[in-house]
């Protein structure tokens, strides 16, 4: 086990039901609900329900079933919010921070989808 898991970081409370969240779907191994402080009109934050750290960790250690479960729940939500480019919206950005250089803020995995409005370029140019 590469990581050290904090279970008591908000999104572990989350799913233990210790603190309430704006839910948008929930499946066997997936939890997804809406950002406490959005960037976008649409900012939806879907996890796991294991203990993961982050992407590598779960996609190196959570089985199949778990794997296959949170890519599906992924795609719904797109689905669910109607923002599937070509299909019935504009189109969307999936960002997982991992670690230090990326800011993440909690420990444990979490993938943004974000849309709803023009999100710019990927990434800014570092100053200097
Ligand atoms: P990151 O920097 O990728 O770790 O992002 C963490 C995200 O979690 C931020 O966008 C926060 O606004 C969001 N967040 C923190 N606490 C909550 C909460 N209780 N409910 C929903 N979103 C939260």
């Amino acid at each position: 086990m590469p990581y050290a898991y904090d279970t008591q970081n908000v999104f572990a409370r989350i799913l233990r039901g210790e603190i309430p969240c704006d839910k948008v779907l929930e499946t066997e191994h997936s939890l997804a609900f809406r950002d406490i402080a959005p960037q976008a009109p649409h900012h939806v934050l879907v996890i796991p329900k294991g203990a993961y750290v982050n992407y590598d960790h779960f996609a190196l250690e959570a089985t199949d079933a778990e794997i296959a479960d949170y890519t599906r729940a992924i795609g719904r939500v797109c689905e669910m919010l109607d923002i599937r480019p070509g299909a019935d919206g504009d189109g969307y950005r999936l960002i997982s921070n991992a670690g230090e250089v990326a800011v993440q803020e909690v420990p444990h995995l979490h993938i943004h989808i974000l849309g709803g409005r023009p999100l710019g370029r990927m990434l800014q140019k570092a100053a200097g």
